[in-house]
């Protein structure tokens, strides 16, 4: 076998936020660094991210920001990591400000703030309602001018990993363009490879929100945290589920039900609309399930905006506006727009310390793996993430990536790699591209998004969850026997669509096996069979891991508490 290896201090996976704060403060710092990624750095998902991100800027200090991000969390969220990442939000906000970012300003030029859900205080700063691409562009222009060296449209694979020692020294991946395989051997790996809200069939995520390194993590034995726990944002499009963001509530946006009635007023008096996101969504679902839906299929709700008149729509809303118009021939200037729940937001993934280094178990960490961004699970969101608080983190804790790999690389030597240790990836990239199966791709894809929205979306109970565990199984037994028609080497995306639909079904089994076990209701995990939070038996992180035969075991994991005591929750 004929696969280079090439030899770099770091290697990022992903340039979205989290990968390209990171990768620049390697490079800066003299390493050389490249970043894989499989779309161009600015199709990544944080680029559609619309509302804003999160700083108390206008606050005498950020412990009301810390104390709505832990109840916004349902109290499991990390007290340390939370602490950390508010106390850093105005910081970063103005580091993204001098390094170019554009932010909306109010009449006197300050940098504009808009409210979210589940915040008391105005917090979101925003660049009308593109505030990820506005971020995204400036972080990828400057790892550029860093030096950092980009590989678009490479896939990883697989990752270099020993078992014995915990150490992880590189990747596999190919390059989507020529299907040529590459070993990327490394001191450190960085993954920010972003969220995994593909598995369901409504849902707000780009394309490529496959979690990929979460499977493949996981198949070397290393656990994931709280992969229950998975966000529905209130209002995606009708059908489609497109986000349109909490901005759109933020600014006033109001929610009816086919019968007139401003419902929000039942579920959450104080807080209305600007309810977290698990109360809103719930709230949603339940008036669809108990007939009150509007549109011809009744499975919709009304968001109104009319109020807010043309020209405030067009400054802040723009964007939401035309993707409304698009997806649904609705225009919110005119008449109130439909809208239901979308999946959106993972708060579980590959676990991390507030450094962002990996851990391998409860208690140990491996060596030259870190992560960041979506894909990470620092708990900074615990069971339910505010609006505005994942770009903050992605950017944030993508720095902290690059700035602890800086500090610890000097300790780290480098484990050579041998061009055998490609096979796994390779077999399996053959087996596709050779297999004669009977099953496809696309039809396996739907019934695992269908009957993951249906069995462990928005509600849940333990008889839906046994039988998504059952359907998994056969999803699984069934992926084993697919073909796919495109056999060529040049752009193969039914091959790459393939490997990521062995991702989907692998996480999936965390999130219905986490779910299964957690019997109580929590943040956006909601068991009809247990409705209430049940802090005796359950304060705790859930730690999976894959065993040899497929199966997902489950451990527990201490929540780190601090000042802010578990109370009960409402808005
Ligand atoms: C529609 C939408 C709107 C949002 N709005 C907001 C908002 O207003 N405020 C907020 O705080 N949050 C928002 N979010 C969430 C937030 O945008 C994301 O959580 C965050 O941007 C994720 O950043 P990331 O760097 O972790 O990952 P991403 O930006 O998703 O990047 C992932 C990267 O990984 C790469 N990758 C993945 N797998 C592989 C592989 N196998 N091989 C190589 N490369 C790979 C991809 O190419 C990509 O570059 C929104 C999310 C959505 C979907």
């Amino acid at each position: 076998m004929s696969i280079p290896i090439h030899n770099v201090d770091v290697v990022v996976v992903g340039s979205g936020l989290a990968g390209c704060a990171a990768a620049r403060e390697c490079q800066l710092a003299g390493l050389d660094t490249v970043v894989l990624t499989k779309l161009h750095p600015l199709r990544s998902h944080s680029g559609a991210a619309q509302g804003g991100v999160n700083a108390a800027l206008r606050e005498e200090d950020t412990t009301l920001h810390e104390f709505d991000t832990v109840k916004g969390s349902d109290y499991i969220g990390d007290q340390d990591a939370i602490e950390f990442m508010c106390k850093q939000a105005p910081a970063t906000v103005r580091w993204l400000e001098k390094m170019g970012a554009v932010f909306s300003r109010t009449e006197d030029g300050e940098i504009a703030q808009r409210p979210f859900g589940g915040q008391s205080k105005p917090r979101a700063c925003y660049a009308k309602d593109r505030t990820g691409l506005v971020c995204l562009q400036t972080i990828y222009e400057q790892a550029h001018k860093s030096g950092v060296k980009f590989l678009d449209e490479w896939y990883m694979g697989d990752i270099l990993y020993d078992k014995d020692s915990k150490k992880a020294y590189g990747v596999v991946a190919y390059n989507i363009k020529d299907s040529k395989m590459a070993i990327f051997n490394a001191k450190v790996v960085m993954l920010g490879t972003g969220g995994y809200g593909r598995a369901f069939g409504i849902n707000s995520n780009a394309h490529a929100n496959t979690g990929d390194a979460l499977s493949v993590v996981a198949r070397k034995g290393i656990p994931l945290e709280d992969m229950e726990f998975v966000q529905f944002h209130p209002s995606g499009l009708a059908g489609s589920g497109v986000l349109i963001s909490e901005a759109a509530r933020g600014e006033g946006g109001q929610l009816f039900n086919s019968e007139g009635e401003r419902f929000m007023t039942k579920y959450a008096p104080n807080k209305l609309e600007l309810a977290s996101r698990d109360v809103v969504s719930r709230a949603i679902e339940q008036e669809i399930r108990e007939g009150r839906g509007v549109g011809s299929k009744k499975d919709a709700v009304h968001i109104d905006l009319t109020h807010l008149g043309e020209d405030l729509i067009n400054e802040r809303l723009p964007e939401l506006r035309d993707l409304a118009i698009t997806f649904l021939g609705q225009d919110m200037v005119k008449e109130p727009i439909m809208i239901r729940a979308t999946g959106h937001y993972s708060m579980g993934g590959i676990p991390a310390n507030i450094r962002t280094q990996v851990r391998a178990n409860e208690s140990e960490l491996v060596e030259g793996l870190y992560a960041s961004g979506e894909c990470s699970c620092i708990s900074v969101h615990g069971a339910n993430r505010l609006g505005a608080n994942s770009v903050l983190e992605a950017i944030l804790f993508g720095r902290v990536s690059g700035k602890s790999i800086v500090e610890d690389i000097k300790d780290i030597e480098l484990k050579k790699a041998d061009v055998s240790e490609a096979q796994i990836f390779q077999a399996k990239m053959d087996k596709i591209i050779n297999s004669n199966g009977e099953e496809r791709v696309p039809a396996i894809r739907k019934e695992l998004q269908d009957s993951m929205t249906l069995n462990a979306g928005v509600f849940r109970m333990e008889n839906t969850l046994l039988v998504q565990k059952e359907l998994l199984k056969n999803l699984e037994k069934r992926y084993e026997n697919i073909a796919i028609d495109d056999k060529s080497k040049t752009f193969n995306i039914d091959l790459q669509e393939a490997i990521e639909l062995g991702h989907m079904i692998d996480f999936s089994k965390f999130i219905v096996e986490g779910a299964i076990a957690r019997r109580e209701s929590r943040g956006a995990h909601y068991r009809e069979d247990f409705p209430t939070r049940d802090d005796e038996n359950f304060l705790k992180h859930t730690m999976g891991y894959l065993s040899e035969n497929g199966e997902v075991t489950l451990k527990y994991m201490d929540v780190v508490l601090g000042k802010f005591k578990p109370e009960e929750r409402t808005y």
